[in-house]
C-alpha cells in the first residue's frame, strides 16, 4: 500500500511538470493537492493504518480522474487510471462486493463520458498537448497495471511455495513429513527395480525420549527434536531424503548406498548425536539414538522394507539402545 501511494505521488508529480510544460498552470497546481494526499496515504500505510490509506487513495483517484476528464476531455485518457482498481477490488473483496464495484465503475465511467461530451473540455489543451497527455496516461496505466500483475504473480508463487511446504514438511523440525517420504521412497524403489542400483533406509528413534519430556518438559522435548533433526540434516547428502517418521522417529533414504555403507552412515550419526549436547535455557542434555538399517530390495514394497528396518531398530533397543542394527 505504501509503495502504491509513493508511486501515485510520483505520477502526480509527473502530471504537475507536464501541465506546467504545456502552459496550463491551473491544471498543474491541482496535482499538488494530489501529491499531498498520497504523501498522507503513504504515512498512514507506513503506520499500518491501511483503511485510512486506502480511503485517501480512492478519494484522490476518482475525483482526479473526473476533474482531469472534465477539464481536458475524454480523449485525455484519465479514465484509464481507474481500471487499475479492478484487480485489487476483485482480489480483496467478496464476489458480491466486487460485482457491485464493477457495476458502479461502469456507471461512473458512463456518466463521466456523457458529461465530458455534453460540457466539452473546460480547460482545453492544444491538439498536440492532448495527444501527449493521452499517451502519458496510457503509458502510466500500462506500466502500473503490469507492475500490479507481477506483484500478484509473486504473491501467487509465494502462496504456492508455502502450500507445498505445508504439504510436504513437518512443522516442528522442517524435515519432510511421512507422506512425502513415502512418495520419494516409492520412486526410489521403482528406480532400483529399473536400474538395479542400490538404496538403503535408516530408521532412527530417540532413546528415553519420554523421560526427557517428563524431566525437562514438552517444550524442551521439542528442542531436542529440532536439534537432532538439524544434526541429521547436516550429516546427510543433498540427494538423501530425511523425514520425521512419527513422534521421535526419523527416517533417511539414501539412494546409491548399499547395506555396508548405510551401516557406516548410521554409526557416524550415532556418534554425532551422542556427542552433541542439546542446549536449552536451563542447561544442556545429551541424547542418544537407536538405529535400524536395511537395504532396499528390487521388487519389494516400501512397507516390507520399513518393516525390516523396524525389526532391526527393535533389536537395537533390546540390546541396550544407542546402537546400530541391520536386517
Ligand atoms: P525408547 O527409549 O524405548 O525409544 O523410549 P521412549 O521414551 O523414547 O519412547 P516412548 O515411545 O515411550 O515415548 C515417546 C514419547 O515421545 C511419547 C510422546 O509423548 C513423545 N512425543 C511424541 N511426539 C512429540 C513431540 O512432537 N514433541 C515432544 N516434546 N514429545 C513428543
Ligand atoms: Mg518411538
Ligand atoms: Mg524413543
Amino acid at each position: 500500500m505504501a509503495r502504491v501511494a509513493l508511486l501515485a505521488a510520483g505520477v502526480d508529480g509527473l502530471y504537475f511538470l507536464f501541465f506546467l510544460a504545456v502552459g496550463s498552470p491551473w491544471l498543474a497546481w491541482i496535482n499538488v493537492v494530489s501529491v499531498a494526499m498520497y504523501a498522507m496515504a503513504y504515512r498512514l500505510a507506513r503506520r499500518q493504518k491501511l483503511h485510512g490509506a486506502a480511503l485517501l487513495i480512492w478519494l484522490e483517484a476518482f475525483p482526479h480522474a473526473a476533474i482531469g476528464t472534465l477539464m481536458t476531455g475524454w480523449e485525455s485518457g484519465f479514465h484509464y487510471l481507474l481500471l487499475m482498481f479492478i484487480p485489487s477490488v476483485i482480489l480483496t473483496n467478496s464476489r458480491r462486493k466486487a460485482r457491485a464495484f464493477v457495476v458502479a465503475l461502469l456507471v461512473f465511467l458512463g456518466a463521466l463520458d456523457f458529461l465530458a461530451r455534453d460540457l466539452g473540455p473546460l480547460a482545453p489543451l492544444s491538439a498536440s498537448a492532448l495527444t501527449a497527455l493521452k499517451w502519458l496516461n496510457i503509458t502510466i496505466f500500462v506500466t502500473m497495471f503490469s507492475s500490479l500483475a507481477s506483484y500478484y504473480r509473486q504473491k501467487i508463487f509465494q502462496a504456492e511455495r508455502s502450500l507445498h511446504a505445508q504439504a510436504t514438511q513437518d512443522a516442528l523440525t522442517g524435515l519432510y513429513n511421512r507422506r512425502y517420504f513415502q512418495q520419494m521412497a516409492e520412486q526410489e524403489l521403482g528406480r532400483c527395480r529399473r536400474t538395479g542400483s542400490s538404496a538403503s533406509l535408516l530408521i532412527m528413534d530417540i532413546d528415553f525420549f519420554k523421560t526427557i519430556n517428563d524431566t525437562y518438559g514438552h517444550e524442551t522435548g521439542d528442542l531436542v527434536l529440532i536439534s537432532i533433526a538439524r544434526s541429521l540434516k547436516q550429516g546427510s547428502r543433498e540427494m538423501d531424503t530425511l523425514a520425521r517418521w512419527g513422534g521421535e522417529e526419523f527416517v533417511l533414504l539414501m539412494p546409491g548406498i548399499d547395506a555396508a555403507e548405510a551401516l557406516a552412515v548410521a554409526e557416524r550419526f550415532r556418534q554425532v548425536v551422542e556427542r552433541t549436547p542439546v542446549i536449552f535455557s536451563a542447561g544442556e542434555i545429551l541424547c542418544t539414538l537407536s538405529f535400524g538399517v536395511t537395504q532396499l530390495l528390487a521388487g519389494e514394497t516400501l512397507s516390507v522394507a520399513v518393516g525390516r528396518a523396524d525389526r532391526a531398530l527393535y533389536r537395537s533397543k533390546l540390546d541396550g539402545k544407542n546402537r546400530v542394527s541391520i536386517e
